[in-house]
């Protein structure tokens, strides 16, 4: 947390509490962008992130969270995967395929279950459309217990482990155990920049092809091409 706040706000940090509405200009830690809008305390610790425009990758900490469980179980999953994953998709997305197990799941956030003020859709209309995706993709041949919703409203550690490990659909296919998953080493990875992990990889791995990356990572090609096109601009500071 404390990377986030400017030198001259870091008294703050043992001033506020958390929950604290004052607002600071944040400092990306990473390429030490400075906002020129200000953000409540409380929302930097809530979100982890303060939305860089020069490097962050717009994946929540949640999305984070669960490709770092997938990739310490390796497991190959697909991350917003495309229409060419999933022809019968359209218009709508998913947030995670498992081809081979033929698995959808959907990381739902807080928008999922309560009113969210500050989101564009209402709770009914969210409920609807999860409705929608759904049905959509048991009509397609996913298997209902095969379609997992996972409660990710608050982008906690505790609470999405928690959450993973009773989510019975979920351990039913991927048979985990808590003592098997390093959930601190989820926690690192789900702060971190996507975008400056896949460029850093490539700068150390040339020979590394867009579509090596994406397996790698367990993104698509997107967002390789986004990272590598991004972070290439951004004076990266002791990563
Ligand atoms: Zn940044």
């Amino acid at each position: 947390m404390i990377p986030f706040f400017q030198e001259k706000d870091k008294h703050l940090i043992y001033e506020c509490r958390r929950s604290s509405n004052k607002k600071i200009y944040p400092i990306c830690p990473y390429c030490g962008e400075k906002r020129n809008i200000s953000f409540k305390i409380s929302t930097i610790y809530r979100l982890h992130s303060i939305g860089c425009p020069k490097c962050s990758d717009g994946i929540s900490y949640s999305e984070k969270f669960l490709l770092e469980v997938f990739n310490q179980m390796n497991i190959q999953i697909s991350f917003h995967p495309t229409v060419k994953e999933i022809p019968w998709s359209k218009p709508h997305f998913y947030d995670f395929y498992d081809k081979k197990r033929k698995v959808i799941i959907e990381v739902n956030g807080i928008q999922h279950y309560e009113k969210v003020k500050i989101f564009a859709q209402s709770l009914e209309e969210v409920k609807r459309n999860d409705k929608i995706k759904k049905e959509k993709a048991i009509k397609n041949g996913i298997l209902k217990n095969k379609y997992i919703e996972l409660d990710c409203r608050y982008s906690k550690k505790e609470f999405l482990k928690k959450s993973i490990l009773t989510n019975f659909k979920f351990i039913d296919i991927y048979k985990i155990k808590e003592n098997e998953i390093d959930w601190e080493e989820c926690h690192n990875q789900a702060m971190k920049s996507m975008y400056i992990k896949i460029y850093k990889y490539k700068q150390e791995n040339p020979n590394y092809t867009n579509k090596d990356l994406a397996k790698k990572f367990n993104v698509n090609k997107d967002t390789v091409s986004k990272a590598i096109n991004m972070i290439k601009n951004v004076n990266l500071k002791n990563l």
